[in-house]
Formats: structure tokens, C-alpha cells, sequence
């Protein structure tokens, strides 16, 4: 059993607050994702949690009980770091041996282990081997499996694969995700890379600022994404946003975007009546969201495509409307070349609104 929970945790560089009152628990055997861009507190926390930092005030509690005033080595936290931290005189075998032997294992024990987690890694056949002569890929796998030996309540893990290329990412995503299917220990893992969270987390923390924006797992935070910061930061290409007026056309809502009008069911706007929302609204809506047809159907506007970025599987075409974009994703080779002229709709059930003064979504749900 292994609950980690942080309790209105503020923590400042001298005048600098780099953690902003985080209160958020961890289950047991939970993967969860600290995810935002670079300098919005993640490693702090992450670190904090670990003992590695100080905090300024607040609560971290391991299993219900207080460990934010013990030091590192007694939390009982393991922490893998993006950059190894292999001792290089040392063997494969010697590295992952070495925490147990710190603590007075004994030398069958230490065997009988290291072979064990060796294993579930596979690197059994670079026991022998020096960190120097190994790949990336396998530095982060003797990293983990040193992390691993000592069984720890919980596993934190910092950018562990941030700096492999694209391929060798995506195989150990998969290895990281299997490794925690079998073992099951709890673990943080911190990234900037949405792909990579969306694909690991069992539940994704996005930060902002020092400030958790969400917690959800990933189709939450994609689906439903509480406000602007999140929506734009999850999901590849990123989320339409447009400032937008809304008016009632006969009792259809009607969207303005630059020249065109575009239509939503009647009761968008009993929804935005009863949350009380003002003009200050922004639309947001997914390239998957935009639905495009060569023929002029009921609901549809003219658009013309201008940039296309074919991915193989699909295309991303920018649909310009006036001096708008919006970019929709589409069948490979639907739009043939730029300046085809089609015709485009915005699908209600994937329509996001938020009030763009707060940058709060405003939680509204349309029906197809
Ligand atoms: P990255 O992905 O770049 O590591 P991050 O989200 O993990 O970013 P942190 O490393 O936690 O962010 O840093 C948060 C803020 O705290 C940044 O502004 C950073 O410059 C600052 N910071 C981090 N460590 C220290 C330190 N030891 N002393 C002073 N400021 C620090």
C-alpha cells in the first residue's frame, strides 16, 4: 500500500513561488503524470515529494503519515533522473547491486534480486557491461531497474526518457507501461510531452504557473478540459480557439466566426442563459470537430482550404474563413490542394465554450 498526498504544498525560490497551495492524492499503485511546460513547477514538486527539496509550507503525507521532515533516504522513494546518474566504473550488475549493498544486504539476496529486476527489464545479458558501452535506452533501463531494487513504496520518475530520440521514446513508453502493469508500484512521472502522458497516465496532473489546472485521466482532460491553458495544451494539432459572438437566429444559436455564420442547436443558448455567460466567450473546438464535405449540405458554410499537412493516415487542412483559420482533420487526400473550395460545419457534441476573460470552461454539452 502506498498513498501519496500533498496537502496545500507552497514552496518559493527566495521570491519566486514555484509551487502554488498543490493538494492532490496519489492511490496506490496509481501512474500519474505531472504534465505542463517548461518552468511550471514539476520537477519541484516532484522533488519535494521525494525529499530532494525543502518545502515552504503544507503537508506531504505517505500512507496517511507526515514525511515532508524526513530526510530523503528514509521516505522510502525511489527517484529515476533524466540524465542516469550511473556510476560509470561500475558494471551493469554492480550498478543495480549498489543500493542494497548500501544498506547491508546480503550477497545472495543482492543475487538473487538484481538477476530478478534484471530480468523484468531484460538487460540480464549487460550485467557485465560498463554504462559506457550502453545505449541510451539501456542507461534509462539500468537507471529504473536501480530504482526498482530496493521494492520502494513509490517510484518517481523525472523526464526518465526525455532525452532519446523519437523511436527509442516510444518503445520504453511501452516498456514503462508494461513494467508498471506488472509491479503496479506507484508512481509520478514528469513530463512536458502530452503524447507521452496521455499514453502512460492512469490520471494526468496538468500545471501551470505553480497552479494545478486539472487532474483527470486522459480522456477527461481531453474531452472535457476545464479551461483555455489545458485545452491548449493537450492534443496535437492543438484545439481551435476563437473569440466568438453568439446570437439567437430563430431559435438556433447562431456562431459568428469572421463572415460566416455558423449554426448550433437551439438550446446552446438556454445553456449559456442559465450559466449566466456574457459576450466574452471563445469557441473551441477540435481539427476533428470540423467536418468538411465537398457538397453543400444542410448546416455546412464555404471554406477555403489553404495549408494542408497530410500524416499519412490523415490530413490537417487550415480552413480559411475571412481572416479566421480553422483547422480540421480530414480522410487522407480529401482536399486535394490548396484553394479548394469546400464546405465545413462545426460539430455540436465536440463544441467547447469558455468565458475568455477567466479562461474557465464554461461546462456546456451539446447533443449531435
Ligand atoms: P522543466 O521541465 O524545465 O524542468 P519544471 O516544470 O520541472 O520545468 P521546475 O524545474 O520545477 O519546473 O522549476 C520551476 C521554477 O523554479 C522555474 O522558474 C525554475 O527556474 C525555478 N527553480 C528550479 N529550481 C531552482 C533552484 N534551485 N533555485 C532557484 N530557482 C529554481
Amino acid at each position: 500500500m502506498a498513498e501519496i498526498e500533498l496537502r496545500n504544498v507552497n514552496k518559493w525560490f527566495g521570491a519566486l513561488q514555484v509551487i502554488k497551495d498543490v493538494s492532490l492524492t496519489v492511490a496506490d499503485r496509481e501512474f500519474v503524470v505531472f504534465l505542463g511546460p517548461s518552468g511550471c513547477g514539476k520537477t519541484t514538486t516532484l522533488r519535494a515529494i521525494a525529499g530532494l527539496e525543502d518545502i515552504g509550507s503544507g503537508e506531504i503525507l505517505l500512507d496517511g503519515k507526515p514525511i515532508h521532515d524526513l530526510r530523503a533516504p528514509d521516505r522510502d522513494i525511489a527517484f529515476v533522473f533524466q540524465n542516469y546518474a550511473l556510476y560509470p566504473h561500475f558494471t551493469v550488475y554492480e550498478n543495480l547491486a549498489f543500493p542494497l549493498r548500501a544498506v547491508g544486504t546480503s550477497k545472495s539476496e543482492v543475487d538473487s534480486t538484481v538477476k530478478s529486476v534484471a530480468n523484468s527489464l531484460g538487460i540480464t545479458h549487460m550485467l557485465k557491461t560498463r554504462p559506457s558501452a550502453l545505449s541510451g535506452g539501456d542507461m534509462q533501463r539500468v537507471a529504473i531497474g536501480r530504482a526498482l531494487v530496493r521494492r520502494p513504496k513509490a517510484l518517481l520518475l523525472d523526464e526518465p526518457i526525455g532525452s532519446l530520440d523519437a523511436k527509442m521514446r516510444e518503445q520504453m513508453r511501452i516498456e514503462l507501461k508494461r513494467l508498471h502493469y506488472e509491479n503496479g508500484s506507484t508512481s509520478i512521472y514528469v513530463t512536458h510531452d502530452q503524447v507521452e502522458a496521455m499514453s502512460l497516465a492512469d490520471r494526468i496532473v496538468v500545471m501551470h504557473d505553480g497552479v494545478l489546472q486539472q487532474v483527470g485521466t486522459p480522456t477527461e482532460v481531453y474531452l472535457h478540459p476545464a479551461n483555455l491553458f489545458v485545452a491548449q495544451f493537450i492534443g496535437s494539432p492543438v484545439m481551435n480557439i476563437t473569440p466568438t459572438k453568439i446570437t439567437d437566429a430563430g431559435g438556433k444559436a447562431q456562431i459568428n466566426l469572421d463572415r460566416e455564420q455558423f449554426e448550433l442547436p437551439g438550446e446552446l443558448l438556454g445553456q449559456l442563459q442559465s450559466k449566466q455567460a456574457g459576450n466574452d466567450l471563445s469557441l473551441g473546438v477540435r481539427p476533428e470537430g470540423v467536418l468538411v464535405s465537398h457538397d453543400d449540405q444542410p448546416g455546412y458554410r464555404p471554406v477555403e482550404a489553404h495549408i494542408i499537412q497530410p500524416f499519412g493516415g490523415f490530413d490537417i487542412v487550415d480552413l480559411k474563413i475571412g481572416d479566421e483559420v480553422l483547422r480540421a482533420r480530414t480522410q487522407s487526400g480529401f482536399v486535394p490542394k490548396p484553394g479548394t473550395r469546400v464546405f465545413a460545419r462545426i460539430d455540436p457534441s465536440q463544441a467547447h465554450f469558455f468565458d475568455s476573460t477567466s479562461g474557465q470552461s464554461l461546462d456546456i454539452r451539446l447533443g449531435e
